[in-house]
């Protein structure tokens, strides 16, 4: 049966989350009342405005459910302000958050817009992720990472994607390039091999 895969559509970059999920073999459906969370098989909270999107989660009173979808079990993944949504704090500008990763994501941490930029993975992670390229977008860094949280992928030493049990986090773009690897692995029964 064809695995569908909810995208938080509040705001933000869902159509290319939407095509990323799709070029992995799955269906992307919007997600914006708790009822669309019925029968995914993961959840993707893209990148945007995390101040606006956690303004959209009170008035559509999505925290709860959102917790409830992690405590099921099943795949969670975001990706900038979504990594900032899932963390269990955010510095600069504070926001509400999750409380789903064991991390504190420090906002606009690299700059503001004209300070994006891309790069590429630090030498030394899985080899599933050998050479990705990352795109950051007023991109946060996640620090103060506690003993669950497992780093898959460093920029300049820096973790850009981590995952705590089925929280996973990017700090980056991976919807935003060709390369379907973050979205693969996310959505795959496998783990990525570790070799750090
Ligand atoms: N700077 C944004 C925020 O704090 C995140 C930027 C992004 O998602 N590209 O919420």
């Amino acid at each position: 049966m064809e695995r569908r895969v909810g995208i938080l559509a509040i705001q933000g970059d869902v159509a290319a989350h939407g095509r990323s999920v799709e070029s992995a073999g799955a269906r992307a459906v919007p997600v914006l009342r708790e009822k669309d969370l019925d029968g995914l098989a993961a959840l993707i909270l893209p990148g945007g405005e995390s101040t606006t999107i956690s303004k959209g989660m009170d008035r559509l009173g999505l925290w709860e459910p959102v917790r409830e979808f992690a405590a099921s079990g099943r795949p969670l993944l975001g990706t900038c302000a979504g990594a900032i949504l899932l963390s269990r704090a955010s510095e600069n500008h504070p926001v509400p958050t999750l409380g789903l990763l064991d991390a504190v994501a420090r906002r606009n941490a690299y700059g503001t817009q004209v300070d994006s930029f891309a790069a590429s993975v630090d030498a030394g992670g899985p080899a599933a992720l050998a050479g990705l390229r990352c795109v950051f977008i007023r991109a946060p860094r996640l620090e103060h990472l506690g003993d669950r949280v497992e780093v898959l992928a460093r920029v300049d030493a820096a973790p850009v994607l981590v995952r705590q049990a089925n929280v996973w986090a990017a700090t980056f773009h991976p919807e935003l390039t060709p390369d379907p690897r973050v979205h693969q692995l996310f959505l795959s029964p496998q783990e990525p091999n570790q070799s750090s």
